[in-house]
């Protein structure tokens, strides 16, 4: 029987992961112009490390987690996400809570969804974290910075929704309004809902269900019960992305599917894929240092789904076949001592950074030429007993079809001072 790749997880191969490569060396150059610095937390967590930040009732709880006892009977959990993992390696790492860290991290979570469209059961996020700040213009800057990311990676269409959730203090009014809102009109609602409006109601909001999305757009808004804090902050947060020219639309249906953030919250949405999709998400989550074991810390971050990203930067681009982008050269021999001279002045040549494809079994010239097309080389160079006996060789660049007579003791330098 032929081997599989589990549902829902995939394997990233040429010439996607070219696009992979930029998107990570993306995230290196521009987030530590904001100062964070890059962390690796286990693919493998205690179980408690997400049933206790995440929450209860969420889908990914309930429903989507991979857990099982690992061989000494401890309960362990693959990661659904990155924040939860964070904050238990800050929690772990850093006694001081007035020093501020801010870390960003990128790796493959789990999640056992039914796989469908962009949704994978193995997928990749890239995300940062912000530990001892509390002021809504950090929150703002956190999120020009995504919108700097996305930017640079030349996607036009990305749109800002942001919204406040409100704190501890004005949030349970809301909740009660919105939980008797939802109990009167308890028959529009779909069964996980209704079995979750008790525990948490706010789950409603970003329910997928038309009839419970059609419903709580009557519901009262959460931008009604803010207290004078939260809605200087969020005030705040609006003035400062207009000071940094970060364009955004205000959404109170934004909740986000987790439960522990607070005050603001934000999506980036893209629609180079047909429909609208979330690419990016985040907000504020002073409580979860705390509930997590930690100090009182308040904490911003977001998080953004690679697997779609990519598959946009493909979309905006127009990616549909791979363009060519020849580069390197392929050495064809013929003989065994051309095969020899050309397995050392292939180390010369990618010592220098230059990547050099050449047959070691002695194939015919015809043969090796189809091996050098499908390297993709720019250069061919073809070589034998009267090129060794000269020391010289035709150098072909495959582009152009022209070739010049090259020294093999001079490749290097030739090939140095064609312009890329
Ligand atoms: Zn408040
Ligand atoms: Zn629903």
């Amino acid at each position: 029987m032929s081997q599989h790749a589990l549902r829902g997880m995939n394997d990233i191969r040429p010439p996607d992961i070219s696009i992979w490569h930029e998107v990570e060396k993306c995230a290196h150059e521009i987030f530590p112009r904001y100062l964070y610095q890059e962390i690796r937390t286990p693919i493998l967590e205690d179980m408690s490390v997400f049933t206790r930040s995440i929450g209860d009732t969420t889908n990914i709880v309930e429903k989507e987690m991979y857990v099982f006892q690992d061989r000494g009977g401890k309960w362990v959990a693959l990661r659904p996400e990155g924040t939860a993992p964070v904050v238990r390696a800050y929690i772990e790492h850093h006694g001081n809570p007035d020093e501020v860290v801010r870390y960003y991290y990128m790796g493959a979570m789990y999640r056992y969804e039914r796989p469908q469209q962009g949704r994978f059961r193995e997928f990749h996020q890239l995300g940062a974290e912000v530990l001892g700040i509390s002021s809504p213009k950090l929150d703002a800057e956190v999120i020009h910075m995504v919108d700097v990311f996305f930017k640079h990676l030349g996607i036009k269409n990305a749109v800002l929704e942001i919204n406040s959730l409100g704190c501890p203090i004005c949030r349970p009014k809301f909740l009660r309004a919105f939980f008797d809102f939802l109990h009167k009109n308890e028959d529009k609602l779909c069964s996980d809902c209704k079995r979750r409006m008790e525990k948490n109601p706010l789950r409603a909001l970003d329910c997928k269900n038309p009839g419970c999305d059609a419903l709580t757009r009557e519901g009262p808004s959460i931008h009604d019960f803010l207290c004078e804090d939260c809605e200087k902050d969020f005030d705040t947060v609006l003035e400062t992305l207009g000071l940094l020219k970060t364009e955004y639309k205000v959404n109170p249906k934004i909740v986000r599917g987790l439960d522990y953030y607070i005050k603001t919250t934000f999506e980036f949405t893209s629609n180079a894929l047909g429909s609208q999709n979330a690419i990016a998400g985040g907000g504020r989550y002073d409580g979860l240092v705390r509930l997590m074991g930690g100090p009182n810390v308040p904490a911003v971050g977001f998080a953004i789904g690679l697997e779609r990203l990519v598959d946009i930067i493909k979309a905006e681009r127009n990616l549909t076949a791979p363009v060519l982008n020849r580069k390197g050269l392929f050495f064809a021999t013929l003989g065994e001592k051309a095969l020899q001279k050309a397995l050392v002045l292939a180390q010369q040549l990618r010592n220098a950074n230059i990547p050099v494809g050449l047959d070691y079994e002695g194939k015919s010239l015809k043969s090796q030429m189809r091996k050098a097309d499908k390297m993709g080389a720019e250069f061919v160079m073809v070589i034998g007993d009267s090129e060794l006996e000269k020391n010289e060789a035709q150098l072909r660049n495959m582009s152009s079809s022209t070739e010049t007579t090259i020294s093999l003791d001079q490749i290097l330098q030739a090939l140095q001072s064609i312009p890329a």
